[in-house]
């Protein structure tokens, strides 16, 4: 008999008490670290990528993640060339789900940035990247597995923010952009509007 807990664990699918998630499709990045000692991992990032920026449904974005990118495959690579990067998570065009590292662990996703009084946001931090151009919209099946991570996401972790990158890092990164729904995204969570960014950065929560 599973405990109440490993019984929650599964039931929001995780693996064995891990930080993997059962049901999507584990890619393990080696771009990652230990988060420091004591961290309270409550916020999840929001990004956007596609590589080359505006194509969809090829490998480019789980080869960055990997370091099996090949920068001369593509101009706009020599742009990139040598990042090593990663994410806690990857949602395709298609809501296909993909993870890198492990939430228990640190990935390289926010860079340079702060959120409601904390620097270096990748310590207390889980990172999602959706497949998808900065500024364009995205897919409903992507903010149905987004509304369903989030969710998993807050029976493991103590959840409190929800940011986008353009938040966390503002003058320097412009992900999600506009095109993001915020307010989808908090109405299919049911979280409270103080775990969001203000509802005035974003235009598309206005239709
Ligand atoms: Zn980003």
């Amino acid at each position: 008999m599973p405990t109440p807990s490993e019984a929650a664990a599964q039931a929001t699918g995780w693996c064995d008490g891990s930080g993997w998630l059962a049901t999507a499709r584990a890619c393990p990045s080696p771009n990652f670290g230990l988060r420091p000692d004591g961290t309270v991992v409550d916020l999840i990032v929001i990004h956007s990528i596609s590589l080359p920026p505006g194509q969809f449904g090829g490998p480019e974005v789980e080869q960055l993640f990997t370091n099996r990118l090949d920068w001369d495959a593509h101009p706009y690579f020599q742009q990139i060339r040598g990042l090593a990067v990663s994410a806690h998570f990857f949602i395709r065009r298609g809501g296909e789900l993909v993870q890198f590292v492990d939430v228990a662990s640190r990935a390289w996703h926010a860079g340079a940035s702060h959120w409601r009084g904390r620097d270096n946001c990748n310590d207390h931090s889980v990172g999602i990247e959706l497949e998808g151009l900065e500024g364009g919209c995205f897919e409903p099946a992507q903010y149905a597995t987004l509304a369903y991570l989030c969710a998993a996401i807050a029976t493991r972790l103590p959840i409190a923010h929800v940011a986008g990158h353009e938040h966390i890092a503002p003058g320097r990164k412009q992900d999600p952009g506009p095109g993001f729904d915020w307010a989808a995204l908090r109405r299919d969570l049911g979280w409270p509007a103080a775990s969001f960014p203000s509802l005035d950065i974003s235009a598309p929560i206005h239709r």
